[in-house]
């Protein structure tokens, strides 16, 4: 039998179902493995291990009663933005290092009534603000294919635990790329769904027309398993959206014969390193040898898209942020001498320097007299960049490319300059401006660093990403590679 760190999740399950381990015995050894390798990653911000063997004994129980749900068992791990009742949840920051949430995120409550086993909370970027998990308080997550680079991020934690086989899925969140491009650098997969598809209740907001929920596994079957489960109507997310869950895994063995697939013309160009696009192209010709045609297109607004994103999140984010004051949430200073200075005080010494990078812009943005200038402005632009998407998706079903710039950069590379930085989610943000759904899969590796395709499709066409991706991985084995050291 394959170790049981090696498998996938839908090789887990089919393991529990034949009774060749049970799930206390898969979460112990899991929870061995993170006891032993954490350190090398940082990859944690809480591990439950008691909560998570108290859970596993449950799904074991509720198996052998015959109440097994569709994850019944099976360990994944959380970015500790979402709301976990009586578990600490800090969203990466000083400001929340003491947050007990009173109540699960629905995520986290879908998941679990599946009968998921929770391992613990992922390490991220602060408030999911950044591309290299270098912002979080915790300190940053290495990468398991090599220590001195970034796992990518905000989801860092979930990409490298995901990549280490500490476990075999991670949700994640996406504002700009925050599932893919982690997902890209690690060599994962990872999809963000269309807008309103997880609901976002007890999800930390950063930037709420942007911010939305998936998952990050290590094949496309793992990620339609965990999505069906996670998708679905809310009533407590007031932008959630109404609509039937599709069976995500019934479809997915479907061939892409006929598939009409756009490459963009704007996205070969100067900014993409050389080597990352020759993957991408091998990988087109990949899906084109299954059948699919490739048509030209255009999204001429697409360098617009990250100083508009620069625009609305952060703007989106100073609002959010407003109610970590020390009074309603978060950290208190000690030692003010007024309630001014306890709201200064509070804020200066609980957040860190990109939060604070963002809620300035933001308040400046939204200020009188620039209101139009910039975030009005931005909204306009953000509407063009969602009709260029429109019109691409006329003419074909989904649309193929790079999804991060270069492979993983050095930890300390890019963290001074934050331009640098923002322009690491050029290809991903375009999806969030427009809501579409959005998926990350492994094409092969430039030295020795995973690189990822990214896949975009009209709102809810998340089964023709899945399915896309699938096929492709029935074709190659990229998906399967592990980093020596985590074998
Ligand atoms: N890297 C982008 C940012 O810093 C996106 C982050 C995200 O998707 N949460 O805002």
């Amino acid at each position: 039998m394959t170790e049981l760190h090696a498998q996938t999740l839908t090789e887990l399950a089919a393991g529990l179902e034949h009774a060749e381990f049970t799930s206390v015995e898969l979460t112990a050894a899991l929870l061995d493995r993170i006891a032993r390798r954490n350190d090398e990653l940082n990859a944690f911000i809480t591990v439950t291990a008691d909560e998570a063997l108290a859970a596993a004994a449950r799904a074991d129980a509720a198996r052998k009663s015959g109440k097994a749900g569709v994850l019944n068992g099976l360990p994944i791990i959380h970015k500790d933005i979402f709301c976990t009742r009586g578990i600490k949840t800090t969203c990466g920051s000083k400001m929340l290092d003491n947050f007990i949430s009173p109540y699960d995120a629905t995520v986290v409550e879908k998941l679990a009534s599946a009968g998921a086993v929770v391992l613990g909370k992922a390490n991220m970027d602060e408030f999911a603000m950044g591309s290299s998990n270098e912002t979080s308080y915790f300190g940053p997550v290495r990468n398991p294919w090599n220590p001195d680079c970034s796992p990518g991020g905000s989801s860092g934690g979930s990409s490298a635990s995901v990549a280490a086989r500490f476990a075999p899925a991670a949700t994640g969140t996406d504002t700009g790329g925050s599932i893919r491009q982690p997902a890209a650098l690690t060599g994962t997969v990872g999809i963000k769904p269309t807008y309103g598809r997880v609901s976002r209740y007890g999800m930390i907001a950063f930037a709420s027309s942007l911010d939305q929920a998936g998952v990050i596994t290590r094949s496309s079957e793992d990620a339609a398993l965990l999505l069906g489960v996670m998708a679905g109507f809310d009533e407590r997310d007031s932008t959630s959206i109404d609509q039937p869950v599709p069976d995500y895994l019934a479809s997915i063995g479907d061939s892409i014969k006929g598939l009409r697939v756009g490459i963009v013309r704007e996205h070969f160009d100067a900014g993409l390193e050389e080597e990352t696009g020759k993957r991408v192209k091998e990988a087109i010709r990949v899906l084109e040898a299954l059948g699919a045609s490739t048509v030209e297109v255009s999204l001429p607004n697409l360098n617009l898209s990250v100083p508009t994103y620069y625009v609305v999140a952060p703007a989106e984010c100073s609002s959010n942020l407003s109610r970590f004051d020390g009074v309603r949430f978060g950290y208190r200073a000690e030692h003010a001498e007024d309630l001014l200075d306890l709201y200064c005080r509070s804020r200066g010494e609980g957040f860190g320097d990109e939060v604070k990078r963002r809620i300035m812009t933001g308040t400046y943005v939204l200020s009188a007299g620039y209101y139009d200038a910039y975030y009005l402005k931005a909204q306009r632009v953000r509407q063009l960049i969602a009709n260029d998407f429109r019109k691409a998706f006329a003419d074909v079903d989904v649309i193929a490319g790079p999804t991060a710039p270069s492979p993983a950069f050095k930890l300390g590379d890019k963290v001074n300059d934050p331009i640098q930085m923002y322009l690491n989610d050029i290809y991903t943000i375009g999806a969030n401006l427009a809501g579409l759904p959005a998926m990350s899969v492994p094409c092969g590796f430039v030295d020795d660093l995973p690189v990822g395709l990214h896949l975009v499709g009209p709102h809810f066409a998340e089964e023709v990403l899945l399915r896309c991706a699938h096929q492709y991985q029935g074709e190659t084995d990229w998906h399967k590679a592990c980093p020596e050291a985590y074998r």
